[in-house]
């Protein structure tokens, strides 16, 4: 069961659940991202679990036509065991969920994972082109190269400001510069790609930018935001005909996430205890 604490956040322990929430979301006209929570698995039976999961999830997905998709953590299918073990698992659910038509999203954890990741990205997007996308995180200096060599990499692209705290030497750090970064990034992708780009924010300024930069550029985009964050924003984006994706995390492995989500903002720790106090 998922504490009420976290349940704006999550969208229950099991696959059914998500999948259930799923079409609710899809009914207000939102597509949904499904991520099965768990990172950081060091055994093979960890990740060969999960990876299984994640192709019985694109099954029901297909089988239910529902509009949504996958999202994928390296550390959840086998980064820490080694790169190579990551590479040819995400490979086996990526050919099983393009068999079935299902996109699959890789989020971008730590920065001692983006070599591994970005690799592995550039590998399976060339085996199978426009069914995987990578995460990018605007808070990383390296980030605006990254998304150059990807340019001609024929795979989504997801930028976000970043949720792991990492040194200034690597990184910016204050909220002025992450958010000038992230304006860089979002202009940057959707002035020189034309397709696949996934505007990963809940901050209306960033929004509105992406907005009038996809406009102005003919871009094909997309606007991605957290099951339990701004879901008004998210319908009304939707009703007014942009192209929205919800996040929507399920499973027993939660606590990671939510505490992720509270460190963040201080707002949703208020709504986790406005949740427990029943208000
Ligand atoms: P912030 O800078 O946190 O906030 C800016 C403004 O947005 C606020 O001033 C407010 O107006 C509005 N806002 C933000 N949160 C709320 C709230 N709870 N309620 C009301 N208004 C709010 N990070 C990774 O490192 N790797 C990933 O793979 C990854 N995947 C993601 C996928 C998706 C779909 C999304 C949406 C985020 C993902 N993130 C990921 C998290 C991301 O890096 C940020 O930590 C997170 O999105 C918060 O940044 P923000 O852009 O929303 O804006």
């Amino acid at each position: 069961m998922i504490p009420p604490i976290a349940r704006r956040f999550v969208a229950g322990d099991t696959s059914a659940s998500a999948l259930s929430h799923a079409r609710g979301v899809n009914d207000e006209g939102i597509s949904v991202i499904l991520n099965r929570l768990g990172e950081h698995h060091t055994t093979p039976e960890d990740v060969e679990s999960d990876a299984a999961a994640y192709r019985s999830l694109a099954d029901a997905i297909d089988r239910r036509g529902l509009d949504a998709c996958l999202s994928i953590k390296p550390t959840q299918v086998g980064l820490d065991l080694s790169a190579d073990r990551y590479v040819e698992t995400l490979r086996s659910v990526v050919e099983y969920a393009s068999d079935r038509d299902v996109f699959v999203w890789c989020d971008m954890e730590g920065s001692a994972t983006t070599d591994d990741t970005l690799d592995a990205f550039r590998e399976i997007a060339a085996e199978y082109p426009w069914s995987v996308g990578q995460c990018l995180q605007s808070n990383l200096k390296r980030t605006r190269a990254d998304l150059e060599a990807l340019l001609a990499v024929p795979g989504r692209i997801r930028i976000v400001k970043g949720a792991y705290d990492e040194p200034s030497s690597i990184a910016y750090v204050d909220r002025e510069r992450v958010d000038e970064a992230y304006r860089r990034d979002v202009e940057f992708l959707l002035s020189n790609r034309d397709r696949g780009v996934a505007v990963g924010t809940h901050d209306p300024a960033m929004i509105g930018l992406a907005r009038r930069l996809a406009d102005e550029h003919g871009t094909d985009y997309q606007i991605q935001m957290l099951m339990g964050v701004r879901e008004d924003a998210q319908r009304d984006l939707a009703e007014q005909g942009v192209d929205v994706a919800q996040y929507a995390p399920y499973g027993t492995r939660w606590a990671d996430y939510f505490w992720r989500r509270v460190r963040e903002r201080r707002a949703n720790a208020t709504f986790a205890i406005r949740a427990i106090l029943g208000r």
